[in-house]
């Protein structure tokens, strides 16, 4: 069937605890096909998605690759994209080039502009990584701030400004600390902290999410990207908190976009309960609706296989009561579509249920 069309891939990114993404996008219409990568995981899901969009794309170009923000698991996989298929346009932050502006927050007075941007360089390895083959490949690099177009996306987030308010603060923050104790403690085989200590009963009417989260400041630096196709929203979250979400709904309504219309939306930052709260997702799914109503909307989430705090619970439960069905990678392939041509030997994916017992920590 001709005219305009769009699919979204989650391929599955890991085997361990750890969760990534490595989404690819196909949209337009038969003959004038645009495709967006969006993160490429590990090395191991970027070499997938190559694969991935030459089987079933049927392509070896990708017209523009985005990395959301730079953490190994989200950018690394970009590289092996780079390297194997030809690319129009890279988009990734580049705060070294930005050190003027922001080596003012920094209490070290002997640091210089160059050597912030060598240590930023240095901090963010896996994005300035995805710079430096660019640049040797002759592939323009573009940066991903609000206002900026991706083909057919408007970037909703980051602001350049907020951004560079948000870089001092990488690496720093409480939840970081937190995060890297955990790190810590599974090296001496301790797992406690993955663990789901206790269990608490939700039901459809009662909700348990906190309003009050807080993820790292690397997390909240993640690209927001947002399309409109005929009236079919496509909403990519990457790791985004709340902060990030809430700037987002602000840019889609100031270029004339309901969020909550119908449409795809990615669960941030794998279903964890710290990127989200219920007003928020007031803003970006819709109000709550009646218990047993038709979904309106598709989410997915990408979460690696053994991971028992990807989703959360208490996160797909608060996108099944705002009218969206749920989906979750888990070491499988997820494709949502619209008016494509089918791709033979998939199968529907089985929805997350509504659960009635979440995380109580
Ligand atoms: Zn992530």
């Amino acid at each position: 069937m001709a005219g305009l069309g769009y699919e979204i891939d989650f391929l599955p990114v890991g085997n361990g605890d750890k969760s990534g993404d490595a989404i690819a996008v196909r949209y337009g219409e038969p003959g004038d096909y645009k495709v967006m990568v969006v993160d490429g995981g590990t090395k191991e899901s970027g070499q997938a998605l190559v694969d991935h969009i030459k089987e079933h794309y049927g392509t070896t170009h990708v017209d523009y690759v985005v990395n959301t923000h730079p953490d190994a698991d989200h950018a690394s996989g970009l590289e092996v994209v780079l390297e194997q298929l030809t690319v129009g346009e890279v988009w990734v932050h580049r705060p070294w080039e930005y050190a003027e502006e922001i080596r003012h927050w920094f209490k070290d007075g002997r640091i210089t502009d160059e050597s912030l941007a060598e240590r930023l360089k240095d901090l963010l390895s896996h994005a300035y990584r995805l710079e430096e083959i660019a640049t040797e490949m002759g592939i323009p690099v573009y940066e991903p701030y609000a206002g900026s177009k991706i083909g057919d996306f408007h970037v909703l987030s980051p602001a350049l400004d907020w951004y560079l308010e948000l870089v001092p603060q990488f690496n720093k923050t409480p939840v970081t600390k937190t995060a890297s104790l955990a790190e810590a403690l599974k090296s001496y085989g301790l797992r406690a902290l993955e663990k789901v200590a206790s269990w608490v009963d939700e039901y459809w009417h009662i909700e348990t999410l906190s309003e009050d989260g807080e993820t790292s400041c690397e997390n909240e630096s993640s690209v927001v990207l947002y399309a409109n196709f005929a009236g079919r929203g496509v909403l990519l979250t990457g790791d985004a908190g709340i902060q990030a979400l809430g700037k987002a709904v602000d840019q889609a309504i100031s270029l004339g976009f309901d969020l909550t219309a119908s449409g795809f939306i990615q669960v941030p930052h794998h279903g964890s309960r710290r990127n989200v709260s219920p007003s928020i997702l007031n803003r970006i799914v819709g109000p709550k609706v009646a218990h047993g109503s038709t979904p309106t909307k598709t989410a997915f989430v990408s979460a690696s296989k053994a991971s028992k705090t990807h989703p959360r619970r208490v996160v797909t439960n608060a996108f099944l009561r705002r009218g969206a069905s749920v989906h979750q990678t888990k070491g499988q392939s997820k494709r949502h579509s619209h008016n494509m041509p089918e791709r033979a030997g998939w199968i529907t994916s089985t929805p997350v249920p509504f659960h009635t017992q979440v995380e109580g920590d």
